[in-house]
């Protein structure tokens, strides 16, 4: 019969690859957690109008890459693209801005976009993400870049470069897009239909085209930057002051808009030219306006979304997967030994020790072998005669040393040996 594979660009984790997701988690979690984030979880399925509204109908995520579907009965639903929106509404729905304790949330998991998969970019993929509520100060603009910056040099994470513009209040967008759709209108033949649509609709869109010839033809149209208010521009002036306080180094690109409708003053992106064509590691911005407009009260936020699947490969480039293997392994011979041996493997795992043992009664040269290439620290060999004096051959497969030691004084060892080191990594 044929097989069943994956959905295109939804891909599986395998064992040797999960031990890079587990890492990128764990230090993600700590490093966010340092800056005062708590974690929150919502839906991977939300009501498509959150997304239409939030991101913007106009928006390329929205008109083309959305798994948008309708329920049995009808109801218009989406696979999240993005997390930010289902954040905003996770924080309105239960009035978490009367919570005393945090306004600043992080979130890890899938999101769903219908792109054209290639590497670095795929249809299920994971993002780090964060969002902060409450403050328009631009000390929290530059405090959550200086936090990225330490996410990725946290995991070791070299070559990439925080680029950094503001794309104004609402105010001075309204005068900007008359500015950008005098422009477009000037050399309208030589746009494409796409670009023709948004100068229209949603003029600033047309710096998301990926039609070479109209990115080409932007090159010269009047910036975004040039055209924000004073209040707009200290606030900038000042989030600059701050990441240079930080040190954290950063390039002013008047270029780069993001994809998504509900930016405000500064926007963000970390690029890396170790990719390919997806040189985006990271991006976000403020959203000054979004949460009033997804029916919340009228209070600032500000996050950013780190992509998994990209930071992991730049973590791979020149590094071998750390495969996760048993520390012991069991090798029993004769009926009764493996009967023994089972209950004995049970109990180290109880204690905390990964264990693996034979369930298929191979001879003992063919369990040793196994127990060689799953690189294990010690085996514990036991056949009918130990079995009988009470007593368990432990070997260090390290210095190939074995002793015969009663059963009981075997686990103090393996003990010994594997609890400490995990008590150490817990209070280094
Ligand atoms: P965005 O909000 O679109 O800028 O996405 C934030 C980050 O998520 C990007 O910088 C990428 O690292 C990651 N990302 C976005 N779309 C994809 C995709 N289709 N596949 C893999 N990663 C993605």
């Amino acid at each position: 019969m044929e097989s069943i594979q994956a959905v295109r660009g939804m891909n599986d984790i395998l064992p040797g690859q999960i031990e890079w997701w587990q890492k990128v988690e764990r230090l993600a979690r700590e490093v966010l957690e340092n800056f005062g984030y708590r974690e929150i979880r919502t839906p991977v399925v939300e009501k498509l109008e959150l997304f239409s509204r939030g991101i913007g109908e106009s928006t390329d995520i929205v008109e083309k890459e959305m798994y948008a579907f309708a329920d049995r009965k009808g109801e218009r639903l989406a696979l999240r693209p993005e997390a930010t929106a289902s954040v905003v509404r996770a924080y309105i729905q239960h009035n978490l801005q009367a919570d005393p304790i945090t306004q600043k949330f992080f979130c890890l998991g899938p999101m769903f976009r219908h792109e054209r998969p290639q590497k670095g970019r795929y249809r299920q993929f994971h993002q780090i993400d964060a969002e902060a509520f409450g403050s328009d100060d631009p000390m929290l603009d530059a405090e959550i870049m200086y936090m990225l910056r330490i996410l990725l040099e946290r995991l070791g994470l070299t070559g990439v470069v925080l680029h950094i513009n503001s794309l104004g209040c609402p105010e001075c967008r309204k005068t900007y897009r008359n500015v950008l759709r005098e422009y477009l209108l000037k050399q309208a033949d030589a746009f494409c239909p796409d670009c023709l649509r948004r100068r229209d609709l949603n003029p600033l869109r047309v710096f998301d085209c990926k039609v070479e010839r109209c990115q080409s033809l932007l090159e010269a149209a009047p910036m975004l930057l040039d055209s924000i208010c004073s209040d707009c521009a200290a606030h900038f002036d000042k989030v600059k002051i701050y990441l240079d306080g930080l040190q954290t180094s950063h390039v002013i690109n008047p270029r780069m808009v993001r994809g998504l409708d509900y930016y405000t003053r500064t926007a963000f992106e970390v690029v890396t030219d170790q990719l390919g064509a997806q040189n985006a590691v990271g991006g976000g911005g403020r959203y000054n306006g979004l949460v009033r407009d997804l029916g919340g009260p009228d209070l600032p936020g500000i996050g950013f979304a780190v992509g998994m699947e990209r930071l992991i490969l730049l973590l791979q480039q020149g590094q071998e997967a750390q495969r996760r293997m048993p520390k012991v392994f069991l090798a029993a011979l004769g009926d009764s030994a493996r009967h023994k041996g089972f209950f004995l493997t049970q109990e180290l795992r109880t204690l905390g020790i990964e264990t693996e043992m034979d369930y298929e009664g191979r001879s003992l040269k063919s369990q040793m072998r196994r127990a060689d290439r799953l690189n294990v620290g010690h085996v514990l060999i036991m056949g009918e005669d130990e079995l009988a004096a009470g007593r368990i051959q432990l070997r260090d497969m390290n210095s190939k040393e074995q002793f015969l030691v009663p059963v009981e004084k075997a686990i103090e060892m393996l003990k010994e040996s594997y609890l400490k080191t995990i008590r150490q990594d817990f209070f280094p």
